[in-house]
């Protein structure tokens, strides 16, 4: 990784349909930084990304969004858990744009309508269960409802479980662009950035912009949905492809993919102890909301590599906030 913005994207860069008017802030979090007593610590808000109530997932939509409706798509489908972030900002952007939406979500519907399963039905998206807990039941229904809308006449446009697919990727990897000119703009150079990882689309667009644009620093993920080993192989998957998609023929070295385990707690969606400590020093150290489902247990993890001298070294840290507020709204011990 070297070079300083050396790379320029092909002239059929696939389009973007513009939902989030970057930059996000940058914004120096010196308090909680100290507090953690390691490196300067920034912080990206992706979770002030002002459509659809934010986060990373708004970022790969402008190019879902584009590629659905040059299509003449007239239906969005997608689906994941009832909390997910993806299905709400996807219901939103089908909203904004006058198409349909159908979002699928795995297992039975909870007997209180919350967070971003609320959200979503308020979004006026037809919602649809599996009634199987196997997270894999989406994508067979994904296929199905495709389908259904197809023999009514319609035109589906499905986007995979998560919004994990190439064009999802290369929204981060124009995020990787937006953050390297502010930081040089704010005269740093982030060592590491850190974020949360589930489906791994951010962290394969962040490693691919990372070596396009000659980023020199090293980027980690802690995954808080599947085993690292599982979530790698997907990650090296979709950053292959979206490189292909964007003409280059760049591959992510086994060394580059780093993805923690062991900050998952009991499981993902289930806030965790390690979580929740690193959510409300957060929250009062700096007055920064985090999330309890992705970005706490991201800086639970990064607070706790940091005590095993993983970050030695580090003068500064990245972390990104990817958003996921509505689940801080979610009740605590329900079902999920
Ligand atoms: C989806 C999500 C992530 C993880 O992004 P992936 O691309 O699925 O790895 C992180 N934070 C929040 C708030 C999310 O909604």
């Amino acid at each position: 990784m070297r070079g300083q913005l050396d790379w320029q994207p092909r002239t059929d860069e696939p389009a973007r349909f513009p939902l989030n008017p970057a930059p996000t802030p940058l914004l120096p979090a010196a308090a909680l930084g100290e507090a953690l007593g390691g490196p300067a610590l920034w912080i990206k808000r992706d979770d002030l990304i002002p459509f659809g109530l934010g986060g990373n997932k708004v970022r790969g939509l402008e190019l879902i969004l584009a590629d659905a409706i040059e299509e003449g798509a007239d239906t969005l489908v997608t689906g994941a858990g009832p909390l997910s972030n993806h299905v709400r900002a996807t219901a939103a952007a089908a909203a904004h744009t006058g198409l349909r939406m159908v979002a699928v979500y795995w297992g039975s519907a909870p007997r209180r309508l919350e967070g971003n399963h609320y959200l979503t039905a308020l979004l006026g998206a037809e919602i649809r269960f599996t009634n199987d807990a196997d997270r894999t039941s989406v994508d067979r229904a994904l296929e199905q409802e495709g389908a259904r809308i197809r023999a009514a006449g319609g035109h589906p446009y499905l986007i995979p479980r998560g919004g994990a697919c190439p064009l999802g990727v290369i929204g981060h990897v124009h995020a990787v662009a937006e953050t390297l000119v502010q930081c040089r703009q704010n005269g740093i150079l982030p060592d590491c950035v850190v974020m949360a990882v589930g489906s791994g689309a951010t962290l394969a667009g962040w490693l691919l912009g990372s070596r396009l644009y000659g980023a020199s620093w090293r980027v980690e993920g802690i995954t808080v949905s599947r085993p690292a080993a599982e979530v790698r192989a997907q990650i090296h998957r979709l950053a292959t492809a979206a490189a292909e998609r964007l003409g280059s023929r760049c591959q992510i070295d086994d060394d580059d993919l780093i993805v923690h385990d062991g900050f998952i707690g009991a499981g993902y969606g289930i806030p965790s102890a390690a979580g929740d400590a690193a959510l409300e020093l957060a929250a009062r150290c700096e007055g920064l909301v985090l999330d309890p489902t992705y970005t706490a247990k991201a800086l639970a993890g990064y607070r706790e590599l940091l005590a095993i001298g993983r970050f030695k070294g580090c003068g500064t840290v990245l972390f990104i906030h990817s958003g996921g507020l509505p689940s801080v709204f979610v009740q605590r011990g329900g079902e999920p």
